[in-house]
């Protein structure tokens, strides 16, 4: 059953009384631990004190060392790493699904671009943010990793959420709603790096290059220059279509990843979201210089990029996480759907049902996304000493009965609206579905709101 009622501590007769902690989630049908091997736990439970994840093993084991202030007794349900979004623009889910079937540079310069110079304001930041992580807690999505403008303001949201992000200033060589005069785009990164933090460790700061298309290679090499010194994650798009291949080999003679590493940008603290289009060299530079990779399958499908050659990379040893990118080229930020579209996608491309596994996939959804962000051994995992970002999937359900395999159930069959409660950093943000730190249809009307100014603009 997938009531949650409390859990009763059981210490051993005569043995050192249970140690008291936050919480004590027991009895539930399957913990999926993500750990190196990906072990799946059957009637596990954890144990959490604070931010951090104190005790994790079978329910028997785990009562008898911990006493939790809250329990919770998680029968019928599966207890997984929050997923990890690894590339996005959390603010864009103001547009929507506006102007759906164009192929990207169409899509860009005719529909997103506009829009964006018109309505893009700290205000449509804020909302079109705090509406994003409102989807994607309820969705089991703890991190996300974002690139966008006023990214202060997505800083705010994702601070009031609850949620864990790395926050990415968006930098261009043209005007853009916050930098008018794209000379000054040094100075714009800096004061985004002196807001922060706003108090949280849990968000951290990032700069974004748009693309090479839109960043030329003194801008890349300042802005990677900032990132070292401050110690961030440096992101950029990377060969999403062919045809911005063919316009970087036009302009410097060389193809992307090539042009990039000639410039010193590639290394373990630079994030490529897309790289769809790389040949056999382009996979080796990647995995010699440990940059990583945000694969963004459902984005690609739809804009019709292509399809990344993910069982390359790696098979090459390349770090790559998931990630949904925009809503408004997705349409939604679920990684459920994100996961069995990624595993399926490149079984079909291939026409090879093992090129691309459930249980690659869900790395790549959880320390595979912690990976890139450099949050390795913090998230994406559940193991004694990491951080408490879980969620707990409700299983007494007839599309998920019955469980033969849990890592092949949460991959194929379960969705995002199967998420019943989510902790981040030990703090419990969606219970029973609900979230408990946002006046969810506060911010829907706030976003229906701006939504109307730009429906009348267009
Ligand atoms: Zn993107």
């Amino acid at each position: 059953m997938s009531d949650i009622s409390p859990a009763r501590s059981n210490p051993e007769p005569g043995g050192t009384p249970p140690r008291e902690v936050d919480w004590l989630l027991a009895d539930a049908d399957w913990v999926l631990t993500c750990d190196a091997a990906m072990s799946a736990i059957p009637s596990g439970a954890v144990a959490i004190e604070g931010d951090t994840l104190v005790g994790v093993g079978s329910s028997r084991d785990i009562r008898s060392r911990f006493r939790g202030r809250n329990e919770m007794c998680l029968k019928g349900c599966l207890v997984a790493p929050g997923l990890i979004n690894t590339h996005g623009h959390a603010a864009m889910s103001c547009f929507r699904g506006l102007g759906s079937d164009l192929p990207l540079e169409r899509w860009l310069t005719e529909v997103i671009f506009p829009a964006e110079a018109s309505h893009v304001t700290p205000e449509f930041v804020h909302y079109g943010t705090l509406l994003s992580c409102i989807e994607m807690l309820k969705g089991g999505t703890t991190t996300f990793c974002d690139g966008y403008f006023f990214e202060e303001e997505a800083a705010r949201a994702a601070q009031e959420s609850g949620i864990r992000a790395v926050l990415g200033q968006g930098i261009l060589d043209f005007p853009t709603p916050d930098q008018p005069d794209p000379s000054r785009f040094a100075e714009r990164a800096e004061a985004f790096l002196r807001s922060f933090p706003p108090g949280e460790s849990r968000l951290q700061p990032s700069l974004f290059c748009h693309s090479i298309s839109a960043c030329g290679p003194e801008t890349l090499r300042r802005v990677k220059s900032i990132c070292r010194e401050s110690g961030i994650l440096f992101q950029i798009h990377l060969s999403e279509t062919a045809s911005e291949v063919e316009q970087v080999i036009g302009r410097y003679g060389t193809r992307p990843v090539h042009h990039l590493d000639r410039l010193g940008i590639l290394d373990d603290r630079t994030l490529c979201a897309h790289a769809v289009w790389l040949d056999r060299e382009e996979i080796d530079i990647l995995a010699a210089r440990g940059a990583g990779l945000s694969h963004n399958e459902e984005s690609n499908m739809k804009l019709a990029s292509g399809i990344a050659p993910v069982p390359e990379l790696i098979g090459a040893g390349v770090r790559i996480g998931l990630g949904t990118d925009g809503c408004a080229s997705n349409n939604d930020l679920d990684l459920f759907s994100e996961m069995d579209m990624v595993a399926k996608s490149h079984k079909a491309f291939r026409k090879d049902p093992m090129a691309c596994s459930a249980a690659a996939v869900l790395r790549m959804a959880t320390r595979g996304g912690s990976a890139v962000l450099s949050h390795q051994g913090m998230t994406g995992g559940i193991e004694e000493g990491w951080k408490a970002d879980l969620i707990v999937i409700d299983l007494d359900q007839p599309h998920l009965t019955p469980l033969y395999d849990p890592i092949s159930h949460l991959v194929y069959a379960a969705g995002a609206g199967d998420v019943r409660h989510v902790w981040v950093d030990g703090r419990l943000v969606v219970s029973n579905g609900t979230i408990l730190t946002l006046d969810e249809s506060r911010i829907m009307k706030e976003v229906l709101r701006i939504a109307g100014k730009i429906a009348g603009a267009s």
